[in-house]
């Protein structure tokens, strides 16, 4: 059942070349020295649940492009629409109707909402939250969770390179789902506190996964109600994926702001910010725009992807093959001798291995899973999208069974991986 691999001649090629007029060749999460060696770099096409890569290697991708793939590639009702808008105009001197259409379904959709702003990336949603909190209290200071991603701009970046430490002079550090540190960390801030930031669920990468206690979401609450600071939540990888409203309505707390990014045009470039009365007039006050942020094509997606998201059963069901793939491996580590650590909602899986500190075991399990077809991460989270079907997840379970097998056999000679190291040292350093 092994897919023939045809080789990686084409990505080590464009690889040389990237080298030559990129700084080092990729950057950011799309670089793969954070990757096992094998997983190919570039990219040809991408359709349903399977990518294939620039050497004609099919894929089934449990990467969904990192979260923008939520109903599969090349959705055809979200393209044909996206397609039909191109024709008439994207980026004009103004928005297109879509822009009210998809706030408005957006407000509908979402229970604390009352407005929306939108924008490109997860990174512009994250950083207008904490200036319209700053611009609606008046306030400096913010508290994130440690190790929380909120996106790559100086303010919140977990790689330190080119960032001066006067950039986070008002940034605040508390830990997940533990009260007693968000007290203290509220306290320090004294009269200063601006915002709370709150991932829906810990999807920390390199770590195992937690969903929030509801007793420290809602203390979460109550502090912003006391200091009269606002409350975010961080959507932007999680969202429509948990629920078809904010992730926190799971654990009953409403945010005063939401940002959303990733998925909700299904991959078309579009993010946003949605906020409740309680900071409508500070978002009225930020300068926040930019070239493309208007674009229609991405707005029309995302319009036509929510339809799809309230008519569909594209969650229940990525709930359903999450299960049975949680299960299946669980069952094939068993029998193959390897103890498994899946945490997070099963349709957002992380997948490590128990006693693989330096994922040696991880990133051979990853590279074995590539050459049977099936794109695993070994230390980030997963996504499900909702092109998958019961074969797919039939034929990742076989590729496991015998990849599992195979890596059995090999464990004794695994090494570190020497980028991982490296890095597991820098994020070490940041705390
Ligand atoms: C990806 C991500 C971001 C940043 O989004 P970009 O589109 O990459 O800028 C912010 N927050 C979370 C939780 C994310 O997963």
């Amino acid at each position: 059942m092994t897919t023939p691999m045809t080789g990686n001649m084409a990505d080590q090629a464009l690889r040389a070349r990237a080298l030559k007029v990129v700084p080092g060749g990729m950057y950011g999460h799309e670089s793969t020295v954070l990757l096992p060696a094998s997983y190919p770099q570039f990219f040809s096409r991408a359709e349903g649940a399977y990518i294939w890569d620039v050497d004609g290697n099919r894929y089934l991708d449990f990467m969904c492009a990192y979260g923008p793939n939520l109903l599969g590639y090349n959705n055809a009702r979200v393209n044909d629409v996206a397609v039909a808008q191109l024709a008439l105009g994207d980026t004009m001197t103004g928005p297109s109707a879509h822009f009210v259409d998809l706030a408005e379904a957006l407000v509908g959709m979402v229970s604390h909402a009352d407005w929306a702003m939108f924008c490109k990336n997860g990174t512009d949603a994250t950083t207008m939250a904490m200036t319209t909190a700053r611009a609606q209290t008046g306030k400096r200071r913010v508290l994130v969770a440690e190790g929380a991603y909120h996106g790559a701009a100086p303010w919140c970046t977990p790689m330190p390179g080119g960032i001066v430490p006067e950039e986070r002079a008002f940034i605040s550090k508390y830990q997940f789902n533990d009260i007693a540190s968000l007290e203290a960390a509220v306290a320090a801030a004294g009269d200063d506190l601006a915002a709370i930031f709150a991932a829906p669920f810990k999807h920390d990468a390199f770590v195992d996964q937690f969903l929030p206690d509801p007793a420290y979401a809602r203390r979460v609450r109550e502090l912003c109600d006391q200091t009269g600071a606002m409350l975010v939540v961080d959507d932007v990888r999680a969202g429509f994926r948990l629920i078809r409203d904010c992730s926190w309505e799971l654990v009953g707390v409403r945010p005063d702001l939401s940002c959303w990014g990733k998925s909700f045009a299904n991959g078309h470039p579009i993010s946003a910010l949605l906020g409740s009365d309680s900071c409508r007039e500070g978002a009225s006050q930020i300068y926040a725009t930019g070239s493309f942020w208007f674009a229609a094509v991405p707005m029309a997606a995302g319009v036509e992807t929510l339809k799809i998201l309230r008519e569909s059963d594209y969650l229940e069901q990525s709930v359903r093959l999450g299960s049975q793939w949680r299960a299946g491996l669980d069952a094939l580590a068993a029998k193959h001798g390897f103890a498994l650590r899946q945490t997070g909602p099963v349709q957002m899986p992380q997948i490590l291995f128990e006693d693989d500190p330096d994922f040696r075991v991880g990133f051979a399990w990853g590279e074995a899973m590539l050459r049977r077809g099936v794109y695993v991460h070994p230390w980030h989270n997963m996504f499900f999208c909702a092109a998958m079907t019961e074969a797919d997840i039939a034929f990742a379970l076989e590729a496991a069974d015998d990849a599992l097998g195979a890596l059995r056999a090999q464990r004794a000679t695994l090494e570190p991986h020497p980028v991982v190291m490296m890095m597991l040292g820098a994020l070490a350093g940041e705390h």
